[in-house]
């Protein structure tokens, strides 16, 4: 089980980085901002890269 990631949805500018980058880990949520709903998607060095690292406005979290 990977550990559990979090988006503060009050910093996401909707940019679609996140979810181009891992759709097998983050989608749009309703409110139209970023969400992870399957930390097991990717293996933790990716989701650090290519969401965590990449966000431009970092707001992306392990738990
Ligand atoms: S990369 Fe960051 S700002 Fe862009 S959609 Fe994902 S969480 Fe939001």
């Amino acid at each position: 089980m990977a550990r559990g990631i979090w988006v503060d949805e009050d910093e996401c500018i909707s940019c679609e980085l996140c979810i181009n980058n891992l759709p097998m880990v983050f989608r749009f949520a309703a409110s139209g901002k970023a969400e992870c709903y399957d930390p097991d998607g990717a293996p933790e060095e990716e989701i650090q890269a290519d969401a965590i690292d990449a966000c431009p406005v970092s707001c992306i979290h392990w738990k």
